[in-house]
């Protein structure tokens, strides 16, 4: 039976993550031995652990048959590849940056001015959708120093929190893109293996969701409950049970991660009582 093959970081920001995902699937994998393969024990995966530069490269000629890496990575490398689904997790910006006592306008204050940069081909991309002429100067890291050592007028990098920019003098002035890992596909799976990444992608969904969603448990008063059920669309609809308390019901339903304080206050406002959030293990739709 074969496996699939799946590309991830070997050591950087993306490696935890990548692997706590295939965990949190309840996909085994024993990293102890620092090999650079290895196969799960519970499921056909096999896992590559690889530079993220180079996973567009392998996923295009099929050495792997899927990859998790930065968005960033995969439009600077430019393969043919599938990007399969968002994975929510490493999100950046990647910005201009400009010597912090320079007057910034517009875009236009780019026009012919030399910047440095390790993503040459969203950089040019950008500006020629912008019609800019720049110069563009690739170096490999290190970036924010090309303009105090005259190298550049300018930078384009990844800006997480731009204490890295401040202390070299910089500022930002333009978010050119924003990026978060993705899953990536070779075009060509045979259907074997996409059946193999079906399964994945099932409990993938299945773990995003429940890390976006909260169950909700809560007393109600029997004259309040159309009011509270109204707030809490739920998957359906809330289950409601009485409760040994005459004139009380308990609801139980699941709810929006991001909308809970808001729904949580108003519930409150309705007289619910009791109100418990928990964690969802795994939420399957
Ligand atoms: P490798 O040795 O595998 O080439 P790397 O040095 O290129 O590693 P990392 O610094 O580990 O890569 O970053 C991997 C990815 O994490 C980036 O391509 C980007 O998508 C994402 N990322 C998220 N936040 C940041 C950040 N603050 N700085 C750099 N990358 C970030
Ligand atoms: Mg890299």
């Amino acid at each position: 039976m074969s496996k699939l093959k799946i590309a991830i970081q070997k050591s950087g920001r993306l490696s935890e993550k990548s692997l706590d995902l295939l965990k949190d699937c309840g996909i085994k994998i024993s990293t102890s031995n620092r090999k650079l393969r290895t196969e799960s024990s519970n499921f056909p995966i096999e896992v590559l652990f690889l530079r993220d530069d180079d996973i567009p490269q392998y996923v295009e000629q099929g050495v792997a048959d899927i990859g998790i890496l930065g968005e960033n990575e995969v439009w600077e490398k430019n393969k043919d590849v599938t990007s399969i689904r968002q994975l929510g997790f490493a999100g950046c910006k990647m910005c201009l940056a400009i010597p912090k006592d320079e007057i910034y306008t517009d875009l236009t204050y780019f026009e012919g001015k030399k910047i440095a940069t390790s993503y040459p081909t969203i950089l040019r991309n950008f500006f020629q959708e912008n019609n800019i002429n720049v110069k563009i100067e690739e170096i490999g890291g290190s970036v924010e120093i090309a303009p105090s050592i005259g190298l550049a007028n300018a930078i384009f990098d990844i800006v997480s929190t731009g204490s890295t920019l401040l202390t070299n003098g910089l500022k930002q002035v333009e978010t050119v893109v924003e990026s978060q890992a993705v899953l990536i596909g070779n075009q060509n799976l045979d259907a074997e293996k996409q059946a193999i990444l079906d399964r994945l992608l099932f409990r993938i969904e299945a773990v995003k969701q429940s890390s976006e969603n909260k169950y909700i448990l809560l007393n109600a008063p029997n004259d309040k409950l159309d009011e509270i059920i109204t707030l809490l669309p739920g998957m359906k609809s809330p289950t409601v049970l009485p409760l040994a308390e005459k004139g009380w019901s308990s609801v139980h339903t699941v709810i929006k991660e991001d909308t809970f304080w808001d729904i949580i206050e108003q519930l409150k406002a309705f007289g619910a009582e009791g109100i418990l959030v928990l964690e969802i293990e795994k939420m399957i739709l």
